[in-house]
């Protein structure tokens, strides 16, 4: 199920409990019987979506308890309360608790940044978006293409970059992804830019090897935040792929891909409770400004219209 009509049967199952005369354990029950299987159908880990139903339950349930007690009390305060509580419940569930403080490139020195994730996720599309928002905002950026395994892949970025007036570095002869991202970073460094994006390779799966590289390149290039770019369509995998991404690169912030297609969006969703990771863009489309800064709260509206 796509995210709008997930929003819509979210919508719709508030609705008709909220729309009910008497709101009690049964309508409540059948709500978030519908929430829950709706959320099942996107991809939501299974898991969640419990966690999700109990919190839902344990916070109405005292109000409905009280409710019966004193019959006839206000039956539109636990309307308000099941719309607010279920969207409150849907913000945790995208939201990350991370205990680190959430990094933002600071004018004055060379921040670098990282980019990791599958081929064909979207990372060298959002590394030409995140320098165009960032150059856009005033800092000077150049990108680096440290993709030496997908042949085409300098082109795209040198294409990508021309077009968006981004300097870049790159090597159509050095076949050692290390040695051409640090070369990049260290020129853009010696060149004082503000912000260094640096675009790795990925592979169709997850292997070692790529894992390998990962690892090489954060040593050589030492980033101040790496991101991991996850197509939002990929469902159930996105839990997984991000555990064992999140072991090889620690990153420290997701860019969620696709979000204008047929996205289920349930996995990356899960994605973000597996690595306890908060999402810190979001891509709506292949041109260079579809691409937004991602609020629990914003992403929730939304979905709910
Ligand atoms: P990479 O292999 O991870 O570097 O992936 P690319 O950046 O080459 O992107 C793969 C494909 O996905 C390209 O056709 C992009 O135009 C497309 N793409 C990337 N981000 C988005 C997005 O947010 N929305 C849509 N619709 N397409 C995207």
């Amino acid at each position: 199920m796509v995210l709008a009509d997930l929003g819509r049967r979210i919508n719709a199952a508030v609705n008709s409990l909220t729309s009910q005369s008497v709101v009690d354990q049964t309508a409540l029950d059948a709500m978030l019987k519908e929430i829950c299987t709706a959320l099942l159908e996107s991809d939501v880990n299974v898991r969640l979506v419990g966690q999700l139903r109990n919190s839902i339950r344990a916070k109405v349930a005292s109000a409905l308890n009280k409710e019966e007690k004193e019959s006839g009390s206000n039956a539109n305060a636990i309307k308000r309360l099941v719309q607010k509580t279920v969207f409150d419940e849907l913000c945790e569930l995208v939201e990350a608790h991370p205990t680190d403080e959430q990094f933002k490139p600071k004018k004055g020195r060379s921040n670098v940044i990282m980019f990791v994730g599958l081929q064909g996720a979207g990372k060298t599309t959002s590394c030409t978006k995140l320098a165009v928002y960032y150059q856009r905002r005033g800092l000077r950026v150049g990108l680096v293409c440290a993709d030496t395994f997908r042949a085409g892949a300098f082109d795209q970025l040198k294409q990508n970059a021309t077009k968006a007036k981004i300097p870049y570095y790159g090597s159509y002869t050095e076949p050692d992804p290390v040695k051409v991202s640090r070369d990049g970073v260290e020129k853009f460094k010696k060149e004082k830019f503000d912000l260094i994006i640096v675009d790795t390779s990925g592979r169709h799966r997850q292997e070692q090897e790529l894992f390998a590289e990962m690892v090489q390149i954060g040593e050589a290039v030492k980033p101040d935040q790496t991101l991991m770019v996850l197509d939002a369509s990929i469902g159930q995998a996105a839990e997984q792929q991000s555990k064992a991404f999140k072991e090889a690169s620690n990153f420290g912030a997701i860019v969620l891909t696709k979000m204008d297609g047929h996205a289920k969006g349930g996995g990356a969703i899960s994605a973000v409770a597996a690595t306890n990771t908060p999402i810190a863009f979001i891509g709506t489309g292949e041109h260079v400004h579809d691409f937004e800064t991602f609020s629990p709260k914003q992403f929730v509206s939304k979905l709910l219209g």
